[in-house]
């Protein structure tokens, strides 16, 4: 999943990416609500993590331009303690949810997953498709009939791609867009290096490869 973040405070800014990353997310962080709008134009992001005090623009005009544009992106927005008319204001703008600052990452990460489950209209935790399992909480895989597998950072972001939409194709670079943020070396075959550690770890039918288009896990039968 490719999170992105406004946050005009370098050292919450820093720390969030890093945690983020650490969770897996393919993170592009950016410091003015201007910068935001412009990346949004560019990039398809799969959550927008928005803190309200900004400089320029601040966060609920980059979140009343979003939702103009017809931009249904989950929003997760950032706000002060005391700030209790701009959560009201911020929730009534069409944000999701809101954490306070300052907030713990375990819970921003929950947060976060939540959003994303009521927006994909999946109340369950785990996804499952086909035989396979995948616990965002824990990035656990598991493949039917076997253990439980613990899925390194990257592996998850790639099977988590894959097993929200189970049935659609992903491409090569629709899958380096999840994976990878902005300024991250991606190899040529890092995808292809990816695709068959998970393969070695949850059997060759887990991913299915679709000649010439990309990848994908089927879908519920
Ligand atoms: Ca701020």
């Amino acid at each position: 999943m490719r999170i992105l973040l406004v946050e005009d405070d370098a050292m919450i800014g820093a720390a969030m990416q890093a945690a983020l990353k650490d969770a897996s997310y393919a993170v592009d962080w950016v410091k003015h609500g201007q910068a935001a709008l412009a990346a949004l134009a560019a990039q398809h992001y799969d959550m927008l993590l928005l803190d309200l005090g900004l400089p320029g623009k601040d966060g609920m005009e980059v979140l009343r331009t979003v939702r103009n544009q017809r931009n249904a992106i989950p929003v997760l927005i950032i706000t002060a303690r005391d700030g209790v008319e701009d959560r009201i204001r911020g929730l009534d703008g069409g944000a999701d949810d809101y954490v306070l600052k300052p907030f713990s990452m375990p819970e921003l990460l929950a947060r976060m997953r939540a959003v994303q489950r009521r927006k994909g209209g999946v109340a369950e935790p785990v996804l499952t498709s086909a035989g396979l399992t995948l616990d965002p909480a824990t990035h656990e895989a598991t493949a039917m009939g076997q253990e439980p597998v613990q899925l390194s950072n990257r592996e998850f972001a790639l099977l988590h791609a894959l097993m929200v939409r189970p049935g659609a194709i992903l491409s090569r670079s629709d899958l380096e867009d999840r994976v990878y943020g902005w300024g991250e070396e991606v190899e040529s075959n890092a995808i292809e290096f990816l695709i068959h550690a998970l393969r070695k770890k949850l059997g060759s039918s887990a991913i299915k490869n679709v000649r010439g288009a990309g990848w994908m896990v089927a879908k519920q039968p």
